[in-house]
């Protein structure tokens, strides 16, 4: 589908959005692409507030071809985005640690992602501990650690370098935010704003992020997405950054350097984590209550922590399996969907943009096979579970 007179409009111009069209062009479509961002400054988008980090540790082997195709990307970014393209990648890898009872399983999970071309190293917790002497190994049972492959950049800049070649190849952005999809039968024809305009359109791309579910709904579709607010933490600690992984704590905090510091984070209790609404407030108790203890305890040299800042995003929860939603909707086919990645869009934008681009372009994924992750298991309620989350 690469006449000139086709017309793709793509609601939402964070990562995904971007990703998408920059993929477009790159798989031949010659029409035109509008990207409808609401907020150009993206001051609250997940893209901007995220931890911008990249791990091949999934239970789902399709995340772990999606980190891949990813990282390889971050990797060669000049190849991508010419020769001033710089995100600081840095390929530190993250330690997922264990406890006594998740051996096997912790075990299991490696081996096949090293069957997926993941580099992981198993480590007995005295392995660990002499990697990373700081560390408290007493109650873990099992190490994991992703020699390559794996670790964090500035997703603010990936973000403006994608934008800049999408609109290079001839993406529009346009300002504006999408209140009503307009459909024919089983096709939609154009998105409305809410300062009045129509934009006519061949395809539409929901990549809205934590409002997938509220765009879906312009269109009486329900997907389980919904926005659920993550605090993160800049702490500056005793311990120094250097040699230091990601961390994910069994606990389930995870930290990382981040300039002189470092940033840590854990998911509240389901209890204390309804839809946020506007909300994007710092939930400081969670550093007060939570976090304080049990960082102390895995690493006691950071009892004494002194906080620098506190932010809060907005992950794009899919309710149903905290795995991205990606493809076309099974009746309205020229909609298709790209969020709900709870936690690992930024990660697995590159793989997503792509796909959807083959999608409109060529009909079918001819690269790595997303479609696992198609709306279908939504409507028939088969949640695929990716197992490691945070
Ligand atoms: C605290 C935190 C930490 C995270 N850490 C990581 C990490 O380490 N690694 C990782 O891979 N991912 C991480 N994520 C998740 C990641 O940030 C998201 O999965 C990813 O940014 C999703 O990108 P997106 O473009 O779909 O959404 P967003 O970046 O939220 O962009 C959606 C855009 O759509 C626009 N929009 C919405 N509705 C409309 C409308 N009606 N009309 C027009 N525009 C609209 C919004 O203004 C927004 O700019 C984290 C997220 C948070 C909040």
């Amino acid at each position: 589908m690469s006449e000139k007179s086709q017309s793709v409009v793509i609601v939402g111009g964070a990562i995904i959005g971007s990703f998408v069209a920059y993929f477009l062009r790159k798989e031949g479509f010659l029409g035109s692409i509008k990207v409808v961002e609401k907020d150009s400054t993206y001051q609250y988008s997940s893209t901007a507030l995220s931890a911008a980090s990249v791990r091949t540790q999934f239970g789902c082997p399709f995340n772990i071809g999606m980190s891949l195709f990813g990282v390889d990307l971050l990797k060669n970014i000049k190849s991508h985005f010419g020769e001033d393209a710089e995100i600081g990648f840095d390929e530190r890898g993250y330690l997922m640690l264990g406890s006594h009872q998740a051996i096997d399983s912790q075990r299991d999970n490696a081996l096949m992602q090293r069957e997926q071309g993941a580099s992981i190293d198993i480590l007995t917790p005295g392995e660990a501990l002499a990697r990373w002497p700081w560390l408290n190994v007493e109650d873990i049972g099992i190490a994991t650690y992703g020699c390559a492959n794996e670790g964090w950049f500035d997703a603010w800049t990936l973000l403006q370098l994608v934008r800049r070649e999408a609109r290079k190849l001839g993406a529009e952005y346009v300002n504006g935010d999408v209140t009503a999809i307009d459909s024919l039968g089983e096709k939609v024809v154009g998105v409305r704003l809410a300062d009045g305009t129509a934009i006519p359109c061949d395809w539409c791309v929901n990549a809205a992020g934590p409002a997938g579910g509220q765009v879906a709904s312009l269109l009486d579709i329900k997907i389980p997405v919904e926005p659920r607010k993550r605090t993160i933490f800049h702490i500056k600690t005793p311990v120094s950054g250097a040699g230091f992984p990601m961390l994910f704590d069994n606990s389930g905090l995870y930290i990382r350097p981040e300039g002189e510091g470092f940033i840590v984070g854990i998911s509240p209790d389901e209890a204390r984590d309804p839809h946020p609404g506007d909300d994007f407030e710092p939930d400081h108790y969670l550093l007060e209550e939570v976090l304080w203890e049990k960082l102390a305890h895995r690493i006691p040299a950071m009892e004494q922590l002194r906080l620098q800042r506190a932010w809060a995003g907005h992950y794009e929860m899919n309710l149903l399996d905290h795995n991205g939603i990606v493809g076309a909707h099974d009746v309205m086919k020229n909609f298709l969907i790209a969020t709900g990645f709870s936690g690992h869009g930024v990660m697995h934008s590159p793989a997503t943009g792509r796909g959807i681009a083959e999608l409109i372009v060529h009909g079918r994924y001819t690269s790595l096979d997303l479609s696992p992750l198609g709306y279908e298991r939504i409507r028939d309620n088969k949640p695929i579970v990716e197992s490691i989350v945070y």
